[in-house]
């Protein structure tokens, strides 16, 4: 029960009067949980004079888990701060002005989404080729045009990624037509973030061999574009396919794992740790991995009763912010990889440069 449901409840004697909306929340922490308390109080139901449902700002209202439609009832465990369906853009777009229960989720991907931009327009003409002339002096062109395509193509990957992402939990409260289809957009953005990364790093793994560049190129798009099939179909979409869904983008980043291998075979565990930075590769995959079950789980609100991680901390939140880390880690083993192949310069220093 929140704090504001507590406030609308009154005790007297033996008897504590709650309201009606007291009952609802109650019943639906009592469905999740499961449990039965021993109470030997009488529970009369009132009419509820603390209505906090249906609060208007700006055209927007804000509602609980009881005032959702059933298509926009998805994480049962997060009863408060829901906007209810807008069907206008405008709305969806002036919501970012409130706090809701998806704002975490919309800037925590927007922010990192426009520094990725920011990176994809000015990073390798303006940063990146400079700082290596500064190391190694004048002279040296050391980025050609296969280096200027691999680590831009991860730039996309990861604006695309969480761009999509952002949109999907601006517009999710449009219409449910809308929120599938900005879902499925999330869901490509994953896919292209995992297959851009994979490849870019490949290239640096296999550039003096590239055969299995290619071929493992070939295969993380054949991945790739059967887990589009999938992700297109409806019925992946079902909040019931949450876990199943985790694990499947899970598998598809863990096919990054074949090319690691493969590395450790051709060039020994030493030299394949360097050509891709295996350090920050292991960093990458251990934020996704927790995020992804920590989404799947729904750690830490499902411990708790439905109500205390609505606005912050909440599973999504966790996971948006470990696909940022995890996304960090590997634009940092690209570029050092990508160093490393050039200039056979090591760094185990957070910053290459
Ligand atoms: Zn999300």
């Amino acid at each position: 029960m929140s704090t504001r449901s507590r406030a609308s409840s009154a005790v007297s004697g033996n008897n504590v009067f709650v309201t009606l909306q007291d009952i609802q929340k109650e019943s639906l922490f009592s469905k999740v949980h499961k449990r039965r308390r021993n109470s030997s109080i009488t529970v009369t139901a009132v009419p509820n004079t603390f209505n906090k449902n249906n609060v208007k700002n700006n055209e927007i209202q804000i509602v609980n888990w009881d005032n959702l439609d059933e298509w926009q009832q998805d994480n049962e465990f997060i009863y408060d701060g829901y906007v209810k369906e807008t069907s206008s853009v405008m709305g969806c777009i002036k919501s970012l002005n409130i706090l809701h229960n998806e704002s975490v989720n919309i800037w925590s991907h927007l922010v990192p989404s426009v520094i990725y931009l920011a990176l994809l327009i000015g990073f390798t003409d303006f940063i990146l080729e400079k700082k290596l002339i500064q190391i190694l002096g004048a002279g040296h062109h050391l980025m050609d045009a296969m280096d200027y395509v691999m680590i831009n193509i991860f730039l996309v990957g990861a604006f695309l990624c969480l761009f999509c992402s952002s949109c999907y939990h601006c517009f999710k409260q449009h219409s449910e037509s809308v929120s599938v289809l900005w879902s499925k957009a999330d869901y490509m953005g994953i896919i292209i973030l995992i297959s851009t990364s994979i490849i870019s790093l490949l290239y640096y793994g296999f550039h003096d061999h590239l055969f299995l560049c290619k071929l493992f190129t070939i295969i993380t798009t054949i991945f790739g574009a059967t887990c589009c099939v999938f992700v297109l179909n409806d019925k992946f979409n079902h909040k019931d396919w949450k876990i199943v869904r985790a694990s499947f983008f899970v598998l598809f980043a863990a096919s990054g794992l074949l090319p690691i291998f493969t590395g450790f075979f051709v060039f020994g565990i030493e030299n394949s740790i360097k050509r891709v930075q295996l350090l920050y590769v292991f960093f990458e995959a251990i934020c996704y991995i927790a995020g992804a079950l920590i989404y799947g789980f729904k750690i830490p609100e499902c411990y708790f009763k439905p109500g205390k991680f609505d606005y912050f901390f909440n599973s999504h939140q966790i996971f948006h912010l470990c696909c940022v880390a995890g996304s960090v880690f590997h634009f940092r083993a690209v570029i050092a990889s990508f160093v490393y192949a050039k200039t056979g310069i090591h760094s185990n220093s957070v910053f290459i440069f």
